[in-house]
């Protein structure tokens, strides 16, 4: 069963068709990076606007290196929530319209339930239930994954989003944008010991977290060591920071899966693509007899084989969307 999967949530254009919930046919993206970089943050507007002007070359462009016409589909599902509600219509109008005129089924697909099912294409025995650490631009979630399509969340961001907290980081460092890639090679750099930042909500009861706080330590260290006058190396912060942000989802999420007496974690999500959060959440698991999976790179951020793998297993269920299905900017 060939599913296309069409993904719209934030600022990348991305359809992909995905065989059996499992073989990926094709995975075609088209990042907006260039055109919100300027602003160190996505314009809603433009990401809107740029998914019209590139939604249907992207399909396109997914059926034809997937070698497949619309008739060999035999699913159409995207991404109906959570997101920007402008970007989430233009991928959610382009499945209904190809549903609509080709006469198959549509499904619409939670976007987190997409990150988490990532880890399906290169660990289709993942053991379930398993413990979910989900961290993205949007998102700072533990999660108890029960099967494909169904997930209750145990702790999550009381303000920033991780991604969040990197891009903003980034962006008052005058580093480019997204954040994320360029603080995780920089931090390579630098000495992590060197600043001690605080990782808010670390000794808290509950799974929560919050971000805000570091970030805006951040920005007082650097703004007082700027007026001050004494020297301030960039890798040495950015590592600082990223040690103090890791800390607190590391020793969340092994708390999760000692909690729910639980020996598999996956990661997901853009942040899921860090070289420093995969190294130290492998290490610290492992003296918990606790295994860690993660998606490949180019899967960890928006893609639609994500998408059309979640589809795979709700059309299993017997899912099927209305064509007046809505578009929403939370869960
Ligand atoms: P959500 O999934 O919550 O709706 P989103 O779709 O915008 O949000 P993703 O595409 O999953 O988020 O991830 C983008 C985020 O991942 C950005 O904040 C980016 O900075 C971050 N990111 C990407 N690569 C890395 C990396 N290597 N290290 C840290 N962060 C990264
Ligand atoms: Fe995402």
């Amino acid at each position: 069963m060939n599913i296309l999967g069409i993904e719209t949530s934030c600022d990348d254009t991305a359809a992909a068709v995905v065989a059996d919930g499992q073989k990926i046919l094709s995975n075609v993206i088209s990042s907006q990076n260039e055109f919100h970089a300027k602003y160190g943050g996505i314009v809603p507007e433009i990401a809107s606007r740029k998914h019209v002007e590139l939604i249907l070359y992207v399909i396109q462009a997914a059926l034809d290196s997937a070698g497949v016409t619309y008739n060999e589909i035999d699913v159409i599902a995207a991404t109906n929530r959570p997101g920007l509600v402008g970007s989430l219509l233009v991928g959610l109008s382009a499945a209904k319209s190809i549903a609509y005129c080709y006469q198959k089924p549509f499904i619409g697909v939670n976007h987190l339930l997409g990150h988490v099912y990532a880890n399906f294409f290169e660990h289709p025995d993942l053991k379930l239930p398993h413990i979910s650490l989900t961290v993205s631009g949007g998102h700072t979630l533990v999660m108890y994954i029960t099967s494909p399509t169904q997930y209750e969340i145990l702790g999550h961001t009381v303000d920033d989003a991780i991604g969040e907290a990197y891009d903003k980081v980034a962006k008052f460092l005058g580093l480019g944008y997204p954040g994320g890639p360029i603080i995780d090679n920089m931090a390579k750099d630098g000495n992590p010991e060197a600043i001690d930042f605080p990782s808010p909500l670390i000794h808290s009861k509950d799974l929560n977290f919050s971000f805000s706080g570091l970030k805006t330590a951040v920005i007082r260290y650097v703004t007082e060591q700027q007026r001050t006058g004494q020297s301030l190396n960039y890798a040495d912060v950015v590592a600082s920071f990223q040690r103090a942000a890791i800390k607190v989802l590391v020793k969340k999420v092994l708390e999760a899966a000692q909690e729910k007496q639980i020996s598999t974690i996956t990661l997901s999500g853009g942040v899921a693509a860090n070289s420093a959060l995969r190294e130290i959440l492998i290490q610290e698991a492992r003296h918990n007899g606790v295994q860690v999976y993660y998606p490949p790179l180019i899967l960890c951020t928006d893609n639609g084989a994500m998408i059309a793998g979640a589809a795979y297993h709700l059309y299993q269920q017997g899912v099927r969307s209305g064509l007046d299905l809505g578009a929403y900017a939370s869960l």
